[in-house]
């Protein structure tokens, strides 16, 4: 396995693709992904850079495992439940199991961030129209969110 991935240009790591955020849908937009660890055997754990151009969002989704998020790279906000949170660089941010979530670009500039999944893990979900109706039920949510 490789034991050093340097970084080439600002962002962008050695032998690393850049790939798109998922294979399809419209429930995003102008998110790029790079994996920078997929291997079972160390920690279990992949290691993705996430990266939202201004103006773009992830997708709004929840799932049963966890993320580990570091900004390295602007600002934006997220969604982590019910509270939505600014974020700026070095910030941590912990998406517990089965908690709805996005993260939004949306300060003018690009929002990169690294998130550590476990290898195994169970797929997204995104909200049905009842569940999309009792997050917006919080005004300051239902104004943050996007699908
Ligand atoms: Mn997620």
């Amino acid at each position: 396995m490789r034991t050093h991935v340097p970084e080439t240009t600002p962002f962008h790591w050695e032998g690393v693709p850049v790939l798109p955020y998922k294979e399809q849908g419209t429930h995003f937009r102008a998110v790029s992904r790079q994996v920078l660890l997929d291997d079972p055997d160390v920690l279990g754990t992949q290691v993705r850079y996430f990266e939202i151009a201004p103006g773009g969002w992830s997708s709004l989704e929840r799932h049963d495992h966890p993320h580990s998020v570091m900004i390295v790279r602007g600002r934006g906000e997220c969604l982590v439940g019910r509270e939505i949170h600014g974020l700026g660089e070095r910030d941590l941010v912990f998406v517990p199991p089965g908690t709805w979530h996005q993260f939004r670009a949306n300060r003018d500039e690009t929002l990169g961030f690294l998130c550590l999944v476990p290898c195994e893990r169970d797929a997204p979900v995104r909200p049905d129209h009842a569940e999309l109706e009792a997050l917006r039920s919080d005004p300051r949510v239902a104004a943050f969110v996007r699908v």
